[in-house]
């Protein structure tokens, strides 16, 4: 379960604001500029504690995160904090968004260790992959499977027939 963010004092507000690029007006995606995580999410330290930027931001507008929800992105930019773009939802209703922005990942066959991946998937995956600067391991957390997945998957394997 994610940690229960701590009520805010002002300088704290601050302090979370001045790390928000809001360049792009009020509708556009408000980019995290401090430190990312490898997971692509925004961190934001609080009295030596690590908390989800977005989720900060979420609390900051609503003053409250239910237990056990998830924070969500409507836009599917990690590192975006901005409220209108976030919403509340289960760890179901977090797979349901996934699968349909085609960022998932199982089909059938999950049982037995090999978890597939639609079509979309592979080539967003491929197309991560040779952009750079992203690691096996946060792909396949990302997608939710297997590193040697992930692997399989970048070197060719049982979807070579797709293009590149
Ligand atoms: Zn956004």
């Amino acid at each position: 379960m994610a940690k229960r963010i701590p009520k805010l004092h002002l300088t704290q507000i601050n302090r979370f604001w001045a790390q928000v690029d809001r360049s792009g007006g009020p509708d556009a995606c408000w980019l995290w500029t401090g430190f990312v995580r490898p997971n692509g999410y925004g961190n934001f330290g609080v009295n030596y504690k690590e908390y989800k930027a977005h989720r900060v931001s979420y609390f900051l507008e609503h003053g409250r995160i239910d237990n056990d929800t998830l924070i969500l992105h409507h836009c599917d930019v990690r590192s975006c904090v901005n409220p209108a773009h976030l919403f509340q939802g289960t760890p179901k209703d977090n797979s349901q968004d996934a699968v349909r922005k085609g960022r998932n990942t199982r089909l059938f066959g999950e049982q037995n260790g090999k978890a597939k991946l639609t079509r979309v998937a592979v080539l967003k995956i491929r197309r991560l992959y040779k952009a750079g600067g992203v690691f096996q391991r946060t792909l396949a957390k990302q997608f939710g499977v297997s590193e040697a997945t992930i692997s399989y998957v970048i070197s060719g394997g049982r979807w070579k027939k797709l293009p590149p």
